[in-house]
């Protein structure tokens, strides 16, 4: 079991350097095996086989690239102090991580939990979400293949809340790494809470770009289409409230609802799809319920708002809804699907405020052309990351995560890698002369 195989030292007691060598096999393995992996993908999430190929699977691997290089430092610290003492840290894995991933990336976001947890010497029980688990399959056997020890990955597919309940409030379960949507995040960090068990909480996302009529506009357009239909808008990073500033509002509509209705959107299966089909038909009634309830608010649909028949597949138009109050459901509220809302401001005070208005703050982006403006509007935004004059630039050595309603979290960069690990004091009595 994960218990035994963290207890008895067979992975933890390999050193960091072996866990290294093992992870970049894994990482190498994950790349030959591209194809393989890039097809369960698509079959799984509906992800464009384009996508699956060039983002998921190498995103994957790079995860294991970057976290085996750290599992060379588990450094700790010696600390100076006034006792007759030498005080040093060191830094330990928590023992037994239970992993659970969400649907919309499956193997980047296995990947982003189980790299640094088994470079700091964990063991990982690991639930993917019930609708994907393809690509979690194929990765114990890359893993396995790769040198990593029976026991030290452990792969439960089944039914989510159960399973994922039984697996937080198991004995054995020393840590929690968690990604999903927020409603479920607060089940699982009550849990943890009454067990007092340490959780990563990586929650639902409703990011706000601010685009002031300064930025450079085709710049800012393809940034802008690109945070909403990048995974069908399946995506927590994903950038569904426009803002924009008002000399340039009405422009922007009009180049937006233009340029949507162009991006290619058609069977994963096909090369040149960029928008395939939502994960499931309950996603694809709680996105169109989401457009009804907007329309029924006074927004102005300028382009798409309904679903695509196909091949009786969960195709949905890349939507544009101007106008809508900021009340409205499709504001506040997480839509996951290809969808942005456009709403005006007047000044740079009123867009930090409309972007901060919701409860969550996974990620943000601005679009200018002054770069103080930049630095300042960043400092002010509520939200783990800030792209400027860009979209979904995410890489391993560049931590994201939450605040408020998103989580606390943080995945990626040392920061990922400390929280799969914790400290230890040794304070060593040094006698005087
Ligand atoms: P979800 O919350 O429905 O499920 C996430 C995982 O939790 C699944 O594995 C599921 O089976 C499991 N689960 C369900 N009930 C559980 C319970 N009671 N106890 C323990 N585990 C349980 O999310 P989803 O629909 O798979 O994914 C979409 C959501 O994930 C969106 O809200 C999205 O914003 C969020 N997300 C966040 C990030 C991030 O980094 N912050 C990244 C990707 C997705």
């Amino acid at each position: 079991t994960a218990r035994e195989a963290f207890d008895d030292g067979r992975w933890s007691g390999l050193g960091g350097r072996e866990r290294s060598r093992i992870l970049l096999r894994v990482a190498a393995l994950i790349r030959e095996r591209n194809e393989e992996f890039a097809r369960r993908e698509s079959l799984d999430v509906g992800k464009p086989i384009g996508f699956a190929r060039t983002i998921d699977v190498p995103g994957a691997a790079e995860q294991f690239e970057y976290f085996a290089t750290l599992a060379q430092h588990m450094d700790g610290a010696v600390r100076e102090t006034p006792l007759p003492a030498f005080a040093y840290t060191r830094r330990e894995p928590h023992g037994v991580v239970a992993a659970i991933s969400p649907f919309n990336f499956p193997m980047i976001l296995t990947s982003s939990k189980l790299a640094p947890a088994l470079a700091a010497g964990n063991t990982v029980v690991h639930k993917p979400a019930p609708q994907t688990p393809l690509s979690a399959q194929l990765l114990a056997e890359v893993l396995a293949d790769a040198g990593v020890p029976d026991g030290v990955y452990n792969l439960l597919t089944g039914p989510g809340a159960e399973l994922g309940d039984a697996l937080v409030r198991h004995p054995d379960v020393d840590a929690i790494a968690f990604t999903g949507s927020t409603a479920v995040g607060r089940v699982v960090a009550r849990t943890a809470g009454e067990l007092l068990k340490p959780i990563a909480a990586e929650l639902g996302g409703n990011a706000a770009d601010l685009l002031f009529a300064d930025a450079d506009l085709d710049q800012a357009i393809h940034a802008v289409i690109n945070s909403f239909v990048f995974n069908t808008g399946q995506f927590c990073m994903a950038g569904p409230r426009l803002l924009v500033e008002r000399p340039v509002y009405d422009t922007v509509i009009g180049i937006l609802a233009d340029a949507v209705g162009q991006v290619p959107l058609g069977r994963p299966s096909d090369e040149s799809t960029v928008i395939g089909p939502l994960v499931s038909a309950d996603q694809l009634e709680r996105v169109d319920g989401f457009v009804r309830d907007a329309a029924s608010r006074g927004g102005r649909i300028a382009a798409g708002g309904r679903r695509i028949d196909l091949d009786g597949g969960y195709y949905y138009a890349p939507t544009v809804i101007a106008d809508l109050p900021n009340d409205a459901i499709a504001v506040q509220e997480e839509v996951f699907g290809p969808v942005l809302t456009v709403q005006p401001f007047d000044t740079e005070e009123e867009a930090i405020s409309l972007a901060n208005s919701t409860a969550y703050g996974l990620a943000a982006g601005v679009q200018t052309g002054d770069i103080s403006r930049a630095h300042r509007v960043a400092a002010r935004i509520q939200a783990g990351i800030v792209w400027v004059n860009t979209w979904g630039l995410l890489d391993p050595a560049v931590p994201f995560g939450g605040v408020k309603a998103s989580g606390w979290g943080r995945e990626s960069g040392p920061e990922a890698f400390a929280s799969f690990t914790r400290t230890k004091s040794v304070v060593i009595a040094v006698d005087g002369d």
